[in-house]
This record gives structure tokens, C-alpha cells and sequence, in this order.
């Protein structure tokens, strides 16, 4: 059996031996707790407002705008929900697309009287924002989320637009950039966003370490309460090693971002290519929209959606799939569905994701498996 080839690094990727170095450096030598006033307090607490300061200056931040949380989820829910609730009983818009961890704390937000606007997109997976632009003038609404590319087809938002938009009208926005960093230029000094989300683990630090962006003067109310770690934002005994590992792995995933995108860039249109040539109906999702270099979402329409995956990883080859399983069923993506595809389309999808680990060998696997596969699976 060949080497399993490993495409999806949307979903996580492993760590990167610079962060794995400094979180057994601050796990082993500076474990204090940075709010004790003795030397081991002051040695954590020195090395996490490093890591503020150092994660700042990757997106052009001010230290004290950057917030430490526990993962992206944390820090898309503390966006969310957090402005929320400190502009009381305003409604709030997203895009169609946004990952659940901003559509279902955009929900709670919204609460039952329907008070959520959902912004359209086109096929091609971009957010219309001319439809924005009139929920914002009719709505005036307290917060809009349009993240910042997507992680299931890659298409990059007009994050500038949307900001300027937002910007003039007074409105504050935030933007999930989990999927972004490391990717696409993030620049908080180039682009007006007020709030932006971060997660350490798709760019190579760990899980459960994300960071929230909050630009100073949007005011925000916690989600936890307790002490008053991170002004009092994210209360809790902070994890330093995190912080840490998440600032080093950031810098060095932005210092080698563009060699990086470049190579998988190509590699990524490689298989595009290849694959249409052998797939006959292959649908290249989002291929007209500006995409992250690292993803690749394909529709395989005749395929049984469910079969599809599991004979990928029968064969090695680990990709993800946009239908998710609720309550026994396999249901089409959400995003996909928004695009406009029909369900016999959007089902039958797959998506491939590359990382700096990803390997022209590993193109060649697929490109050699993966027709075999569709030819199989197809009903
Ligand atoms: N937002 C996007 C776009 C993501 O892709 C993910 C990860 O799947 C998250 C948020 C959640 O991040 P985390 O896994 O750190 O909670």
C-alpha cells in the first residue's frame, strides 16, 4: 500500500516544529501563572505579552486589540454574541456561507423574532453586497459577519468593500479569518474590519488556541465570566504555551506565505486540471470566484456522496466532504446550496486541501486514484 496522501489541512493541519519548540520551552521553563506578582508569574506573563505583541504585528494590530481565546469558535462566538449583547435587541447580518461557529451564534443573537438578515451569494460563492448595502440602510443592524474566505470552496469575500460599507454606515463588522491567515495578506492597518477571528491550528500551532481581533473603541461584553484576564474579555488562567506556539507559528506561516501559496497554488491547479481531463461532468466549485490557493472543491455529479469519501480513504487519500450527516441523513452543504447548486450536485462533493507538507507526488496519487474511485462509486 502506498503512503496515505493527506489533503485536507482545511480541517487541520499538524504542528510545526518552531511552535511545538516554543510550547515545550514556555511548558517546561516558564509554566508560572502570568498573573502571579513572584518571578514565575512575571516570566509568563512576559512571554504571553510577547506573544500579544507578536501576533499583533503579523496583522498590524495593536497588542492591546489582540485578544487570546480558546479556538475560533471562541473567538467567532465572542464577536457575535459579545457585540450583541452590548447593543441590546438589534438585529444582525451574515453571509449564507459563514461556518457554523458564526451562523449558529449569529442565530442566538438574533434570537426568535426573526431579526437576522442573511446576505445572498453569487454562484460563484461571493457575497452580493449590493443585497448588504440595502440590509444595512433598512435594517441598521447592530453587527455584520462576512468571513474572510471561505473554508469550504475558498472564495475570498470583498472584505474591503464590506468594511467601507459597514465603515460609512456605522455598523460594526466582523470577519472570520481562520481560513485567511497565513494564506491571503491579513492587514488590520490596510483593511477597516473592526473584529476578525483566528484559529492556531490551520497554520500550523494547536488546537484549542485562537485569537479575536477587536479594534479598540468596539465595545464588547464577555462570554465567561471570572477573573479579569484579557480585560476581562476571556476570564480564565491563560495558556501561554498557546499564545506562544500560535504567534511563532504565525509569523513563520506569513514569512513563507508567499512561496508557499505559489507552490501550492500550482500544484492545486495541477490536479484541477488533471482531474477534468480524466472526469467526465467534473464541477469545479467556485472556480470563477478569487480563491484561497489551497482548496479545491469538486462536484462529482452521478456519485454516491456518502461512497465517495470512504473510498477515497479505503485508497489513503483523506479529503472532506461538504454534506454533513444531521440526523441520519446526508444533507447537501449549506454553502454549496446557497451557491445555487442543486442538491444532486452539491451532494455528490469533495473537497481537497493542501498544505506546505502537500507534495507533487501526492497530485499524482490522486490524480490516478481518484478517477478509479468515481468511476466506482458512480451510481
Ligand atoms: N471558522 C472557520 C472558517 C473554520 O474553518 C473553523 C474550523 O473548522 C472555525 C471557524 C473554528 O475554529 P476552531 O476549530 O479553532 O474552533
Amino acid at each position: 500500500m502506498p503512503d496515505p496522501v493527506y489533503l485536507d489541512y482545511a480541517a487541520t493541519t499538524p504542528l510545526r516544529p518552531e511552535a511545538r519548540d516554543a510550547m515545550l520551552d514556555v511548558l517546561s521553563r516558564r509554566w508560572g501563572n502570568p498573573s502571579s506578582g513572584h518571578h514565575w508569574g512575571r516570566e509568563a506573563r512576559a512571554a504571553l505579552e510577547d506573544a500579544r505583541a507578536r501576533f499583533a504585528a503579523v496583522i498590524g494590530a495593536a497588542p492591546a486589540e489582540v485578544v487570546f481565546t480558546r479556538g475560533g469558535t471562541e473567538a467567532d462566538n465572542l464577536a457575535v454574541l459579545g457585540r450583541a449583547r452590548a447593543e441590546a435587541a438589534r438585529p444582525v447580518a451574515c453571509s449564507a456561507i459563514e461556518h457554523k461557529a458564526v451562523l449558529a451564534a449569529c442565530k442566538v443573537a438574533a434570537g426568535d423574532e426573526g431579526r437576522l438578515h442573511v446576505v445572498p451569494v453569487d454562484e460563484a460563492g461571493i457575497v452580493d453586497v449590493d443585497a448588504l448595502a440595502e440590509i444595512v440602510r433598512d435594517h441598521a443592524p447592530s453587527l455584520v459577519a462576512v468571513m474572510w474566505a471561505s473554508n469550504e470552496v475558498g472564495a475570498l469575500q470583498p472584505v474591503e468593500r464590506i468594511a467601507d460599507l459597514c465603515a460609512a454606515a456605522g455598523v460594526t463588522f466582523h470577519s472570520d479569518a481562520v481560513q485567511a491567515l497565513g494564506k491571503v495578506p491579513v492587514r488590520v492597518d490596510a483593511v477597516p474590519v473592526d473584529l476578525l477571528a483566528f484559529s492556531a491550528h490551520k497554520l500550523g500551532g494547536p488546537r484549542g488556541a485562537g485569537v479575536l481581533f477587536a479594534r479598540r473603541g468596539t465595545r464588547l461584553h464577555p462570554l465567561l465570566h471570572g477573573g479579569g484576564q484579557e480585560r476581562g474579555l476571556r476570564p480564565g488562567t491563560e495558556d501561554v504555551a498557546s499564545a506562544v506556539a500560535f504567534a511563532v507559528a504565525a509569523e513563520v506561516a506569513e514569512a513563507e506565505r508567499v512561496e508557499v501559496m505559489g507552490r501550492i497554488g500550482a500544484m492545486r491547479d495541477r490536479l484541477e486540471a488533471g482531474l477534468c481531463e480524466r472526469i467526465a461532468g467534473l464541477r469545479i466549485n467556485a472556480a470563477a470566484a478569487p480563491r484561497l490557493a489551497t482548496i479545491s472543491n469538486l462536484s462529482v455529479p452521478g456519485a454516491d456522496p456518502e461512497m465517495l469519501l470512504a473510498a477515497l480513504d479505503l485508497e489513503g487519500i483523506a479529503a472532506s466532504s461538504g454534506s454533513a450527516c444531521s440526523s441520519g441523513a446526508v444533507e447537501p452543504s449549506h454553502v454549496l446550496m446557497a451557491m445555487g447548486l442543486p442538491a444532486e450536485i452539491a451532494g455528490p462533493s469533495v473537497r481537497f486541501s493542501l498544505g506546505r507538507d502537500s507534495t507533487e507526488q501526492d497530485v499524482d496519487r490522486v490524480l490516478e486514484v481518484f478517477p478509479r474511485v468515481v468511476e466506482r462509486v458512480r451510481m
